[in-house]
């Protein structure tokens, strides 16, 4: 039996998951595109169903389920509106399991149970204008002490959720006198607090439905009993959250590429030219055989380096093992989705460049695979340094 096998339990998920996705968030995908529409009772409707806060445990509220798991909600999920599906894993991994994974137990018991219910919406600020890759070296944004409390101050920005969030992990830098990655901590922020504006909503090429913000901080004051993790130690709780933040999100690249296939193979059967379906050609045929083999390359890495994180405690992530295959997993499965929307284009011909096709919406996102989560060249750095090591 392959390493990687899902049980019983997780196949019974992954098919609940896959039924979610076709009955209830793929008659949303193509007004979420057109309009750039977030259908507000959606994640509610999640909650209800079970399918917020997964890697929560139940006593907060949540599903208490592991890497895995999320990880083939969210391929299933991406499969009919990955559009849903990234803000989604924005929700439930970039805030709620940061949270959990970094909170004290009254911040766990503050804040997870709203975001497992869907009452709250969750984001993760991290980006800046002037910090992107260099996310933690180039940082703007300031939280000065101001008696218990900080007052932050500075923007962030292409923040999955922003417009929509009611509770924010923010980055924000306690040390000026520190340089590169050291002197940020970061805060547990709610959005209704004074100080907090959303500057503007971002109209996007793909993921249309998903709300992307810039956000303003100003003199926002916050307590120090927001503080997420340590102060002075906010590099710490994104180096380990953006390896399983990588490996979890890498399925949204399968979600899309198994439901390109599944449409090309639809289309290929009922397209006829030269007097007989395209499917019969043989350069058609390979482009399905190349979109097949690169789905299953892309599932077997994902979800055993899924099933690995399992293992990895967060204070252990960031380095090492875990930090390299990662980034390689995700960096593959966006590499091999772009190559195979590519091909699910090719064979729709004309009607594949029409931008209100299915297969148009999935094209027009699969860049963002390469640039979301730290970039492809950002993730070779990141296994190159731990080969050179
Ligand atoms: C739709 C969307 C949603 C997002 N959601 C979030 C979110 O929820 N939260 C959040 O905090 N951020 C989010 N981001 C931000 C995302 O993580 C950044 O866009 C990404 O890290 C790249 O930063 P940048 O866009 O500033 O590009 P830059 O860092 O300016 O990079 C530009 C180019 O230079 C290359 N480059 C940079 N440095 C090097 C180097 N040393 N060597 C070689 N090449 C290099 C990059 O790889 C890239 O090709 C989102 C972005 C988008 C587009």
């Amino acid at each position: 039996m392959s390493q990687f096998s899902l049980s019983e339990e997780q196949d019974q998920i992954f098919r609940e998951a896959d039924r979610i996705g076709r009955q209830e968030l793929l008659p949303l995908a193509e007004k979420m595109d057109k309009d750039e529409w977030w259908p507000e009772e959606i994640m509610p409707r999640l909650g209800e169903l079970g399918f917020l806060g997964v890697t929560i445990p139940e006593k907060f509220g949540g599903a208490g389920l592991n890497y895995l798991e999320s990880g083939l909600i969210l391929q299933a999920f991406s499969r009919y509106n990955h559009a849903f599906g990234l803000s989604w894993i924005a929700h439930d991994n970039l805030c709620a399991n940061n949270i959990f994974n970094n909170g004290t137990e009254l911040q766990k018991e503050l804040f997870l149970p709203k975001l497992c219910s869907g009452e709250h919406v969750g984001c993760l600020g991290l980006t800046e204008p002037g910090a992107g890759s260099d996310a933690l070296g180039s940082m703007n944004t300031t939280a000065t002490k101001d008696g218990d409390n900080f007052l932050i101050n500075g923007s962030k920005i292409y923040i999955t959720n922003g417009p929509i969030a009611d509770i924010c992990v923010l980055y924000a830098k306690t040390d000026k006198k520190e340089r590169s990655s050291k002197g940020i901590t970061a805060f547990i922020i709610e959005t209704k607090q004074p100080g907090f504006k959303v500057a503007q909503k971002l109209s996007k090429m793909g993921f249309r439905g998903s709300q992307t913000a810039e956000l303003v901080f100003e003199d926002m004051l916050v307590s120090r009993e927001n503080i997420l993790g340590q102060e002075g130690e906010g590099h710490k709780v994104v180096m380990s959250g953006l390896d399983f933040e990588r490996a979890t999100i890498a399925p949204i690249s399968v979600g899309i590429s198994e439901r390109a296939l599944e449409i090309s193979i639809e289309y290929a059967k009922s397209r006829t030219q030269f007097d007989q379906p395209i499917a019969n050609f043989q350069m058609i045929q390979s482009y399905l055989a190349e979109m097949y083999v690169g789905i299953e390359t892309m599932k077997a890495l994902s979800w055993q380096v899924l099933s690995e994180c399992g293992s990895v405690q967060a204070e252990e992530a960031g380095r090492g093992n875990i930090h390299a295959k990662a980034a390689a997993s995700v960096m593959h499965c966006a590499n091999i989705c772009n190559e195979i929307l590519d091909k699910a284009v090719q064979i729709h011909g004309g009607h594949g460049y029409m931008l209100e096709t299915e297969i148009n919406r999935l094209f027009r996102s699969t860049k963002l695979l390469e640039i979301g989560a730290g970039t492809t060249e950002v993730r070779k750095m990141i296994i190159a340094k731990e080969l050179l090591k």
